[in-house]
């Protein structure tokens, strides 16, 4: 029989190799005596799926995960853990749709957000009595958010394309969509937050109380603290929208329709459209990656032909609300005036009308179709960029005309659409471009496990001709790895973030998969 000592190295080995961390890794920080070691766990499934993300591309096994029931058990880990002498890294982990590791923290402990829905008693989606805001959970996923509000015929007004998302998350982040012309990212659209900070202290925070802390964390990359309540505003929900997609094949006339679309964009104005996006569509003999849904099969031979024959064409996409007091001519007629001097490709306007939550949760569907044939959990090297608008004509030239087209790595909606900087409040640690309007583009590329180097090497390419044209893109969900490119990325706001992060988080524990404070590798 082997020794007891080779049995434990045995099965040390065995552990090490299925990615559980020795006891004594954990038990160094004392986890085991605080009072919520019993919610920690170290289990294979709990590391595993704590160790990667939407992305597929990067692995980081924390030493354990902490399945809170309530903030307070948050608040525990990040006090005691604080105030250890070794202290760990901690990521609070929403749905884990990052793409590049942002959720994750080698080494050290990923609160699993969603565990707190498990708690009856959980911050849930509160409605105000007057129907002016909701009171809810920072796990709580915006689809769920969307469900609550409409069963009181009320609805927040800036989204994600895609809303299997946590609020945590997109205000890490800034929560962009067709709607951010109007009403602003989601970061923007936030009355209040319960925020644990890296020191372990709950602080409730707004524009009026403790300013500083709420302005830090939204667009903060978790680097500040973990949100555990968001007060969104509200607003009577439509019931249906008029949604139209328009083709161009000529970049200046489309961007010059976007850019006169978003230009009416008075949050009060009943008349402004709700949504304004774009996208390109690329000659690959099908439109399986453009949302295809959207176009009546009858068609699709001809948007087919189209393509072919211009290699890139322009889809510019629009929706119009409508509520109660509006008829489906009422909306048309809007919808007319709106659409008058616009210089779309005639025959090429599609057009449909769906329910709000239709709408909403158009990518939902897709996902379902990807997942059916196995092409929702695979690789994917995504890059998201803020462009000025002074510079897309050339970025057109170089990257659509040029990259994108050379290459032929497309598999994946490529996303064009132009907002109001006005709308974006700058005390936020969001980073954006210093232009009145710009842009955002999204390769939301999905590759095979053995080449997503390919499509990540073209996303370098991407990055390297903005560089050399003098094209100042900042990344959005951003992915850099050394500290001058954090310094780069933030620009004028380089000195404020870093004084947030030593007032809220001075021993850099919060998010290290972010690489900003800490190497994650
Ligand atoms: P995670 O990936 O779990 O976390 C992201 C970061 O936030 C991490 O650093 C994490 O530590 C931190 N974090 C998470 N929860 C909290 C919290 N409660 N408090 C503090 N920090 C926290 N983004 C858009 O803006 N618009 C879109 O249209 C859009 N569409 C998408 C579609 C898909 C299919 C996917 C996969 C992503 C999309 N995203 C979009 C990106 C998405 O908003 C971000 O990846 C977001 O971070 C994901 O939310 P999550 O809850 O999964 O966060």
């Amino acid at each position: 029989f082997p020794s007891y000592f080779t049995v434990i190295m045995l099965l040390s080995r065995l552990m090490a190799f299925i990615g559980i961390p020795k006891n004594d890794d954990v038990l160094s920080s004392n986890l085991e005596d605080l009072d919520i070691g019993s919610k920690l766990s170290r289990g294979p499934s709990a590391i595993a799926s704590s160790s990667q993300d939407f992305g597929l591309i990067v692995k980081s096994v924390p030493q354990a995960v902490l399945f809170p029931s309530s903030p307070q058990d948050i608040a525990s880990l990040l006090k005691s853990n604080y105030n250890s002498s070794a202290p760990f890294t901690v990521a609070a982990r929403g749905n884990s749709h990052s793409v590049r590791g942002q959720a994750m923290a080698k080494n050290g402990v990923v609160v699993d957000m969603t565990w707190l829905n498990k708690n009856p008693n959980k911050i849930g989606i509160r409605i105000s009595n007057d129907g002016k805001y909701a009171d809810v959970g920072g796990q709580q996923l915006w689809i769920d958010v969307l469900n609550v509000t409409l069963r009181s015929g009320l609805s927040p007004v800036s989204w994600t394309d895609y809303l299997y998302l946590t609020v945590g998350g997109t205000l890490s982040n800034a929560g962009i969509s067709g709607q951010t012309f109007r009403y602003g990212p989601q970061i923007s659209n936030v009355y209040e937050m319960d925020v644990i900070t890296g020191k372990g202290d709950f602080v409730t925070c707004s524009p009026n109380n403790n300013s500083d802390l709420f302005f830090a964390v939204l667009g903060g990359l978790g680097q500040f603290g973990i949100i555990t309540r968001a007060r969104i505003p509200l607003e009577t929900a439509p019931k249906r929208v008029k949604w139209i997609r328009m083709f161009y094949s000529d970049f200046t006339a489309f961007s010059r329709d976007q850019e006169l679309l978003i230009s009416k964009n008075e949050r009060a104005d009943k008349n402004a459209l709700n949504y304004v996006e774009g996208s390109l569509l690329l000659n690959q003999g099908s439109l399986e990656n453009f949302r295809s849904t959207f176009f009546p099969p009858q068609d699709q031979p001809k948007i087919i032909a189209l393509i072919t024959k211009y290699g890139i064409v322009y889809s510019l996409e629009i929706v119009k609300y409508y509520y109660d007091d509006q008829t489906n001519a009422t909306v048309d007629k809007d919808l007319q005036q709106q659409l008058q001097g616009l210089t779309y490709l005639p025959g090429f306007l599609f057009e449909k009308g769906v329910s709000y939550v239709e709408f909403l949760n158009r990518v939902r569907s897709e996902e379902l179709k990807l997942r059916s044939k196995g092409l929702w959990d695979v690789p994917h090297p995504w890059l998201n960029l803020f462009i000025p608008k002074s510079r897309m004509t050339d970025f057109n030239h170089g990257v659509f005309k040029g990259i994108v087209l050379q290459r032929k790595i497309t598999i994946g909606p490529l996303l064009v659409y132009p907002m109001n900087r006005n709308k974006w409040d700058d005390r936020m640690s969001a980073s954006i471009p210093d232009e009145e309007i710009f842009y955002t583009v999204g390769f939301l590329l999905a590759s095979g496990f053995d080449n997503w180097q390919a499509f990540d090497d073209q996303n370098k390419a991407v990055l390297r001709f903005c560089e050399k044209a003098g094209i100042e893109v900042k990344q959005y969900l951003p992915h850099y790895t050394t500290k001058e490119d954090w310094i780069t990325h933030f620009g004028s706001k380089w000195n404020a973030f870093q004084q947030r992060k030593q007032q809220f988080d001075p021993k850099f524990l919060l998010s290290p998969g972010q690489s900003i404070f800490n190497s994650n590798s």
